[in-house]
């Protein structure tokens, strides 16, 4: 289950508050993270790399909440944006532009004119005809672009298909010849300063292998611009533990790490989003009906697809625990009020016999749960709430109908 989260008298609490207070409070669903987890995750990548520079850039995307991403600031994170409103909200989380590192494939030249005047650490420049245009915006401005090149190592990381990256099939990053020669035209560029070299392979990595493997290309493509690149970033990835996985984590990772990134003399950066806030947070649901035909039971949840999209895209393996629990066990399909056979939250669960208004927890929600949210069949999306020790408070008021035509004629 999620950090942060255990039974106390009976009741799933979030630190020292229970969760059947907050959907009194502020309905359902409702995303809730804790603040000492986030910092306990934050902490704990911190600490196994504390025998190398680095700088940990948490990655907006998994969770781009303001007061979630001010917890992480407040630790000392730096931030890794993948879009104009991505780096929007990193500076609304007080992240200075020289904490913050940004990668995409299609970044436009208003948001490259925006993170030239944000002061950002470095783009993480995908392709040639990228590096042209942030070259050619720079030059207008009459500033020097810092940019790192990601490169695409062709390694298979052993994860979902549609969360590998760094494979030559994937639209990511340059093959390692081709950045050669770029940084080499970076060079001789006056607008554009390379400074760094980047990666990102791919997502909830269980093995830290294929990041290692990775970097050392990654190494020998350093080597072989003969430039002096400052900056030395190897993505995101980190796995957490979803159902039975045992992801190898942060430690390992450092400890292979560490003497590549001494021999290289770099600053090493970090981009771990789910690993930060995956964990972090549940997302808290209330029974609406119960439904049986001839072959299934159904738990028809508040929550659905538009609210936590993981499960339908991704086949993925989310814990689900009433907040009360219960004896006796059966086997159920949660699923939500979204007309899509698709529309899903668990298939063939145990879980104890439920009735309407029994509230659960689908845990690990905090991270790609409501960055992913859409308002799909017209449904507001969901409340966040940050729980610090005994108090909560809400992190986004749970949208209402006018929410839903706001900007429309
Ligand atoms: C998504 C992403 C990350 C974060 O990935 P996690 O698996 O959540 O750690 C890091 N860097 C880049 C460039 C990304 O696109």
């Amino acid at each position: 289950m999620s950090h942060g989260f255990d039974y106390r008298r009976n009741t799933l609490h979030c630190e020292g508050v229970a969760l059947s207070a907050i959907a009194e409070e502020y309905g359902t669903p409702t995303f809730v993270y804790s603040r000492a987890a986030l910092e306990a995750n934050y902490q704990r990548v911190d600490a196994a790399f504390a025998g190398v520079p680095h700088l940990i850039c948490y990655s907006l995307k998994a969770n781009g909440n303001l007061s979630v991403g001010r917890v992480l600031a407040a630790q000392g994170a730096g931030a890794d944006v993948v879009s104009g409103g991505e780096l929007f909200r990193a500076r609304k989380m007080g992240i200075e532009g020289n904490k913050i590192v940004y990668a995409s494939v299609g970044k436009m030249v208003h948001e490259i004119e925006q993170a030239l005047a944000d002061g950002i650490l470095m783009f993480n420049v995908e392709s040639r005809a990228e590096l042209e245009t942030i070259a050619e915006v720079a030059a207008r401005r009459g500033q020097r672009a810092p940019i790192a090149l990601r490169v695409n190592p062709n390694i298979d990381p052993k994860t979902h298909p549609y969360i590998t990256t760094g494979m030559r099939k994937y639209k990511f990053g340059v093959p390692p010849e081709e950045a050669v020669e770029l940084y080499r035209w970076t060079v001789r560029t006056p607008s554009l300063q390379p400074v760094g070299i980047q990666m990102h392979i791919g997502s909830q990595l269980v093995e830290v292998g294929p990041i290692v493997e990775a970097a050392g290309k990654m190494a020998e493509v350093l080597r072989a611009t003969g430039i002096p690149l400052r900056y030395f970033d190897v993505g995101g990835g980190l796995g957490i533990t979803y159902k039975d996985e045992k992801p190898e984590g942060p430690e390992l990772l450092a400890k292979k790490l560490a003497p590549l990134v001494k021999s290289l003399d770099c600053i090493l950066i970090l981009e771990p989003g789910r690993f930060l806030v995956g964990n972090a947070g549940i997302l808290l649901t209330k029974v609406i009906y119960i439904k049986t035909n001839p072959e299934k039971k159904f738990v028809i949840a508040d929550a659905a697809m538009n609210d936590l999209i993981r499960p339908s895209l991704y086949d993925a393996y989310h814990p689900i625990l009433p907040v009360v629990p219960a004896y006796g066990a059966e086997t159920v399909d949660v699923v939500g009020p979204i007309c899509e056979s698709g529309d899903f939250l668990a298939h063939g669960r145990e879980l104890p016999p439920l009735k309407a208004g029994d509230l659960l927890a689908v845990g690990n929600a905090g991270a790609y749960g409501f960055t992913m949210s859409s308002n799909y069949n017209a449904r507001p999306r969901a409340a966040e709430v940050l729980v610090e020790g005994e108090s909560f408070r809400v992190a986004r008021r749970r949208e209402n109908y006018l929410d839903l035509i706001r900007g429309e004629e």
